[in-house]
């Protein structure tokens, strides 16, 4: 259960749920911006996915190479994992959550931060386009799509690749040992 160890604040969380949907249905338009704050709260509140799909469509866990804290330039190491796809494939997200940016950065390109369950901040990166209309604030399924495969940012003249980035409280985590097929088979790339 997603409240199991935030007991202390379910009450007050249940009775702003329920003061939520009662101004949901007074002003509609209302809505989604009292419910989102709570379903953030669950999300916090959530433990982080132990196991999630892989967030590029058509792409198995054995295609995949653990390139966890491999040198980069100016220094950095590797914080996440690269999954090459034919460019325009479809990126979707891991994990359920809130969208917290659909931007760009210079190493990243356009890039589609997501939070997702137990705090964790999930990263989307060298995408050739962001899915069109998706925005901050809005609330995604495990398997919305969040981009398309390219080689925007520092990822210019390499294949085309995800870079998917974890981050928690404490800081990177390694994205490869929770990357497993989802259940039904890998969806075929669009
Ligand atoms: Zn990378």
């Amino acid at each position: 259960m997603a409240y199991r160890r935030a007991s202390g604040c379910l009450s007050f969380v249940f009775v702003a749920a329920l003061l939520a949907l009662g101004a949901a249905s007074l002003v509609p338009q209302l809505g989604a911006a009292f419910r989102q704050p709570l379903y953030a709260a669950r999300l916090a509140a959530m433990e982080p996915l132990t196991s999630t799909p892989v967030p590029v469509a058509g792409v198995s866990p054995e295609a995949l190479t653990d390139t966890w804290g491999a040198a980069r330039s100016g220094g950095r190491q590797h914080e996440g994992i690269d999954i090459f796809a034919a460019r325009g494939t479809p990126v979707v997200s891991a994990t359920e959550g809130i969208v917290a940016e659909v931007g760009t950065n210079n190493l990243g390109g356009n890039v589609v931060w997501v939070q997702g369950p137990g705090r964790e901040a999930h990263y989307y990166a060298h995408l050739e386009t962001q899915q069109p209309g998706l925005a901050s604030g809005d609330r995604i399924a495990p398997g919305d799509t969040l981009g398309f495969v390219g080689t925007s940012g520092n990822a210019a003249g390499t294949p085309p690749h995800l870079h998917y980035g974890i981050y928690s409280a404490g800081g990177a985590t390694n994205p490869y040992p929770r990357l497993v097929e989802p259940e039904g088979g890998t969806p075929e790339a669009e």
